[in-house]
């Protein structure tokens, strides 16, 4: 019988990688559904491919207009999303949304009991507690992380647990900035942000690369998947790639996980984990890379970093407001309304306007900090 997978964000780059995944093993995997945000064109492509697979789209009159040329009913909206991954018929939820918007959906699937391969950071680093609290409560369900650097941790640590752990090493490309003086970042365009030297990924995936928000965004997220604290979680640039993180155990020795800087590997690790299936892509060939190198990171040049280890240390909804803030501020530099330098700027501003709230932690809090960073991360940015 083949695991039935839903697949979430089914039109960005780790959908068209998890769509490879499934292309190429068949036997294992059969696309149950499919679910993107607005992007009709390529949802009728797979539509055709697949033509078993459920449709939602979350841009309910893209949905309609999906409906139309496909002759199949689309669900819309967040509704739509919602009913697709709690479909009893579905095994597995590949979470590859972008933004927040992928936060509901893990939710769901973890109530229902299923398996997530998780993409979609932005879920941890807003309701990491909540999620964490939610899979206490469904023992069935199981997030196993498909963020290439949080992938190689896992496999790293192989199921040992924080005791045995002295930090966690999360390395980073650097972005196209890292040998940028920092008296230049004032003149960084558009065009410059998006020409990210290693990963080709979605638009604001690599600005956030470009700013090290990313990097920001993935130690939360590491905090919350792994149960290390901050001060164990360590950020090491490095320009190639290849090693794509590792864990130093309290015994002296430093694990890594290599590879080609191919998001199938870790998703295909995902889906299958414990087994190993074989995948055709791209192998490491030593000799040809001769060698590979590592930098601190330069926190002047960089202060999202900074501003995320703040978040996620002061806990709560901190982390939500800057993840919120960031959605908006990067929006808008893609827009061009805004520059490169006010990303971390309007960041900031959203962190002093808006008061942490009182009491318990809940889904409701985090949503109502959520929004209320993006009207002021609009403001920040005249956009509202
Ligand atoms: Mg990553």
């Amino acid at each position: 019988m083949c695991e039935q997978v839903c697949l979430l964000g089914a039109t960005g780059s780790i959908g068209d990688s998890a769509l490879d995944v499934i292309k190429q093993h068949k036997e294992r995997f059969s696309l149950h559904s499919a679910a993107a945000r607005g992007n009709v064109q390529k949802m009728a492509d797979i539509a055709k491919e697949y033509p078993n697979a459920k449709l939602a789209l979350f841009d309910k009159t893209s949905a309609l207009e999906l409906q139309k040329i496909t002759g199949k009913p689309v669900l819309a909206g967040m509704e739509g999303l919602l009913e697709l991954v709690s479909d009893s018929a579905c095994d597995l939820v590949v979470n590859g949304l972008t933004g927040s918007v992928g936060c509901e959906p893990t939710l769901k699937a973890i109530e229902r009991g299923k398996k997530i391969a998780l993409a979609n950071k932005e879920t941890l680093v807003m309701a990491g507690a909540i999620i964490k609290q939610a899979l206490e409560k469904n023992p069935k369900a199981q997030i196993m992380p498909v963020d290439s650097e949080h992938n190689a941790i896992f496999q790293c640590l192989a199921g040992r647990g924080e005791a045995e752990v002295e930090s966690l090493v999360i390395t980073a490309s650097g972005g196209p900035f890292r040998e940028l003086p920092v008296e230049k970042f004032s003149e960084i365009t558009l065009k410059d942000a998006l020409n990210h030297p290693v990963w080709s990924m979605g638009k604001k995936i690599t600005i956030d690369s470009a700013s090290m928000m990313n990097k920001g965004l993935e130690v939360i997220e590491a905090h919350f998947l792994f149960d290390i604290p901050y001060e164990r979680i360590k950020v090491v640039v490095h320009p190639q790639s290849m090693v794509h993180s590792l864990v130093q155990f309290i015994d002296g020795s430093l694990m890594a996980q290599l590879g080609a800087p191919d998001m199938r590997i870790p998703i295909l690790c995902a889906m299958t984990f414990p087994e190993r299936l074989h995948l055709e892509t791209k192998r490491l060939n030593l000799p040809e890379i001769q060698k590979l190198t590592f930098f601190e990171p330069d926190l002047k040049k960089f202060p999202c970093l900074s501003l995320a280890y703040e978040a996620g240390k002061a806990g709560g909804t901190r982390a939500a407001v800057l993840n919120a803030a960031n959605e908006i501020l990067v929006n808008a530099f893609i827009q061009e309304k805004i520059s490169f330098l006010d990303i971390p700027r309007g960041i900031e501003y959203c962190l002093e306007k808006i008061p942490e709230q009182s009491g318990e932690l809940n889904l409701e809090k985090v949503l109502l900090a959520d929004s209320a960073a993006r009207e002021e991360a609009c403001v920040f940015a005249r956009l509202g």
